[in-house]
């Protein structure tokens, strides 16, 4: 078997899904990822808080690239699909909205650079999907159950495997990607600014699809990341179940605790209340 077809008889198994059905959503899904990032780039895009406003824009057109274009338009892919999201637009939450710039960043930018067919992404994806579908299992992909590391982590093993498989790499090369990726991000806690899913989260992104580039980069070279897959998603739901609740998506630890990040919070808090109806209007 390929290593897309168990994840196509999954889907055919468990949803009762068509072959075809299968095939036609993700090709939609890859439409919505590309319209993320053209939107990302080209639209305007503050967030309500005004936390988020046009990074990808102001990356994507920054005159010194600090490796090479190529690296440059990840990023700003990565960030553009992100900030759609943290703007209210339409995404595909891949495996959360939280990640949802992950896999549009990487699988626009490898295209391009290799002149990929849509097929081989859209197989890329699927096998992107599997990866999802055993860390959900295993451990988690929900921040308020594992900390960053399941959402930023999961996207970024899943297109770490879809980029090590779109390039030709054998099965294990794929999970070898995955298995050195999750290592790259273990212990990533979940402390988003105000409880808004913009800061850290928008730059995570962007940092999650370099490290799913660095890691298909290792493991094409056939350089073993040791510890095996399983154990590395063993390791994962550990660390997610050993994680305190503050880092947990309830914005009262990390990042989200600063003196700043508190001010914001505030601030945002104060602003939601003077938009509610008055009690004599309501
Ligand atoms: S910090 Fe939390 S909310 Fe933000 S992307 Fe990571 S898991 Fe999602």
């Amino acid at each position: 078997m390929k290593l897309y077809e168990p994840v196509i008889q999954y889907e055919i198994d468990q949803k009762g899904r068509t072959e075809e059905q299968i095939w036609s959503g993700m090709g939609n899904a890859y439409q919505v990822m590309k319209e993320a990032v053209t939107a990302g780039l080209t639209e305007e895009m503050t967030s309500r808080s005004g936390m988020i406003n046009n990074g990808a824009k102001k990356v994507y057109n920054y005159p010194k690239a600090v490796l090479s274009k190529e690296f440059q338009n990840l990023i700003s892919r990565a960030l553009a699909a992100k900030e759609v999201n943290s703007c209210m637009g339409r995404i595909v939450a891949a495996p959360t909205a939280g990640a949802s710039g992950i896999l549009p960043g990487t699988m626009f930018t490898l295209q391009e650079i290799h002149e990929l067919d849509d097929r081989i992404i859209l197989e890329g994806l699927l096998i992107g999907a599997g990866i999802a579908l055993i860390i959900e299992q295993k451990a988690s992909l929900a921040g308020a159950v594992g900390g960053c590391q399941a959402e930023t982590g999961s996207a970024a093993a899943m297109a770490s495997g879809a980029i090590v498989y779109a390039l030709g790499g054998s099965i294990d090369q794929v999970f070898n990607a995955v298995a050195i990726t999750i290592q790259c991000m273990l212990g990533l806690i979940c402390d988003p600014v105000a409880g808004l899913v913009e800061v850290p989260c928008v730059v995570r992104n962007a940092s999650a699809a370099a490290i799913a580039n660095s890691s298909a980069q290792i493991a094409l070279a056939d350089v073993s990341g040791v510890i095996p897959v399983d154990e590395c998603i063993d390791a994962m739901g550990e660390v997610g179940q050993s994680m305190e609740t503050r880092y947990k998506e309830t914005a009262l630890g990390g990042l989200a605790a600063t003196s700043t990040g508190q001010a914001i919070s505030k601030k945002i808090l104060i602003q939601d209340i003077e938009m509610l109806p008055d009690e004599k209007d309501a």
